[in-house]
């Protein structure tokens, strides 16, 4: 592996692109700073590509897609298969990038690695999903087949928060299908991304079919206006998810995108109160709270059951174990950056405004030793109310909501009724209430006595409402679909002549 170039008179490490299997230096002049979370110094620098290093990458990657689309899709698999065995061999350094730059804890990094692997190691049976369809003598001498193919070069743009497995989800199902792709990673964690395009090659992966293009709004919207591109998928923010999705079918091109979240938890009164709490502190906490799969809501039915709740969340929020990301053992490193921190300390600032009580306030959280890292403790409010705007909107920190209904059916309302709907989840000993909120909840991933309900690989994933845009989900068989489309033959072979036929072909 090449490392990194040294910007001149610093120890900013200077990342590149990675384009036609290699690493190369950003052109435009302009340049994207990376932080290391946990020390709260600037770590790196990303340059930040203009329209035309973008053009330039997709035309590598046009270039590659016949002859990848024309190579059999035993050997994509096989090459898909020694790309996951690169990845479980390199999953701790790749784990480490994503601490260094995004934060998370060792242990989580290293989950969320394997999270993207295993949709690498779903993507390797294509030679199965990828089989078409045949009915044969549909009429006289007459059999029809349809096949999936690759749509062509397609690009993934991706968030900050999972910098390994979400550009897995995207480029493992792109490329073993037959498309070549232009990935745009975050800015703010690109490390992790550009070293697994690098092992793709590694495990055999043709120059040009895996492209790193690292860049900000001119890049995206290079993509996106580009018509060499013939799919686009995102995952972010609601506000981009919505622009990208626009701007990308508005240009012809099929679309996923995939928006942001406010998951709510059902608690109802026969649940067993240590189980939701255990639940809780990781799903509200893990990952500080930076996972859009994150329960941020814990809706308590009865008042009982909140107060009860309360007493156990409170000293577990309190001596939650914060600290730097590569230290093990640890519950919660830091939030990505420093603006990202002030956002939230806002929203706890809202949130209190507004009247909801703030339980554990983890704004003056100080990491001995790591004074300047983007800290912030676990913070609980109660008493939070619909019409609260620190309620409507995502906050994407530690942050724990706790909101008091009266029943089942009012609980189950907020879930429904809140704009977004990507997860949410049930606690309870009865099957009945579980089964019917399952069925009728308007969200689009539910877990039951599961608090963060991310689908395997061989299901998909997706949300509703504000939360994802278009009609396909990612990976599993959805992402199949989405990297392909059908081509249908109608095939005649037969030894008598064709007669001259007027009307409509029906059978005979
Ligand atoms: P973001 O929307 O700021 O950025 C996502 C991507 O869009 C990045 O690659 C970024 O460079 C690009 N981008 C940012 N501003 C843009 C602009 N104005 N025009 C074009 N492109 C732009 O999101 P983020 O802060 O990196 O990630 C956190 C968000 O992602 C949260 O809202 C979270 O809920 C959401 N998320 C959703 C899912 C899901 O599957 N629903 C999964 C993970 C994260």
């Amino acid at each position: 592996m090449s490392q990194p170039a040294k910007a001149v008179n610093s120890n900013i490490s200077q990342l590149c692109h990675y384009i036609n299997g290699e690493r190369v230096a950003g052109n435009s002049g302009r340049f994207g700073d990376i932080y290391n979370p946990s020390l709260g110094v600037k770590a790196a620098e990303v340059p930040l590509a203009s329209q035309a290093e973008v053009e330039a990458a997709i035309a590598v990657a046009q270039e590659a897609f016949p002859a990848w689309a024309a190579t059999s899709v035993l050997a994509r698999s096989r090459i898909m298969t020694k790309f996951v065995h690169l990845l479980y061999e390199h999953q701790h350094e790749l784990a480490e990038l994503v601490c260094k730059e995004h934060g998370k804890v060792i242990e989580d990094a290293m989950g969320s690695v394997l999270r993207g692997i295993e949709v690498a190691e779903f993507a390797c049976g294509a030679p199965h999903q990828q089989k078409g369809e045949f009915s044969d003598n549909v009429a006289r001498g007459i059999d029809i087949y349809s096949m999936r193919k690759p749509l062509g070069v397609v690009a993934g743009i991706t968030p900050f928060n999972f910098p390994a497995m979400i550009p897995l989800w995207m480029a493992s199902m792109a490329i073993v299908t037959g498309n070549t792709v232009v990935l745009k990673p975050s800015e703010k964690d690109p490390s992790c991304p550009l070293r697994m395009a690098e092992l793709f090659v590694e495990a055999g992966g043709p120059p040009g079919v895996f492209n790193v293009v690292n860049g900000d709004k001119e890049a995206v919207d290079a993509l996106l206006n580009d018509e060499r591109i013939k799919a686009v998928s995102f995952v972010g923010s609601t506000a981009i998810a919505q622009y990208v999705y626009a701007t990308a079918t508005a240009n012809g091109k099929r679309c996923q995108a995939m928006g942001g979240a406010k998951n709510h938890m059902l608690i109802l009164p026969d649940a067993g109160l240590e189980d939701v709490a255990n639940a809780l502190m990781g799903a509200a906490y893990g990952s500080a709270g930076e996972r859009c799969m994150a329960i941020s809501v814990g809706v308590c039915v009865g008042d009982e059951v909140a107060d009860q709740l309360i007493d156990i969340l409170k000293p577990r929020v309190e001596s939650l174990r914060i600290g730097p990301s590569l230290d093990t053992g640890l519950e919660m490193g830091p939030l990505v950056t420093k603006e990202h921190r002030e956002k939230v300390m806002n929203y706890i600032q809202m949130a209190q405004d507004e009247g909801s009580r703030l339980v554990v306030d983890g704004r003056d959280f100080v990491c001995a030793g790591h004074e300047n890292g983007y800290f912030l403790g676990g913070s609980l409010l109660d008493r939070v109310k619909p019409e609260m705007q620190s309620y409507q909107e995502e906050i994407f920190g530690p942050v724990l909501q706790i909101m008091r209904v009266g029943s089942f059916d009012e609980g189950m309302a907020l879930a429904t009724d809140h704009p977004y709907g990507n997860g949410t989840s049930i606690f309870t000993r009865n099957g009945a209430a579980a089964r019917t909120f399952a069925d009728k909840v308007e969200v689009g991933m539910v877990g039951i006595n599961v608090p963060i309900p991310v689908p395997l690989a061989f299901h998909s994933f997706g949300g509703w409402k504000s939360s994802a845009f278009g009609d396909y989900n990612q990976y599993g068989m959805e992402g199949l679909r989405f990297y392909t489309k059908v081509k249908t033959v109608t095939a005649r072979w037969q030894e008598t002549g064709l007669d001259a036929e007027f009307s409509m072909p029906v059978l005979k």
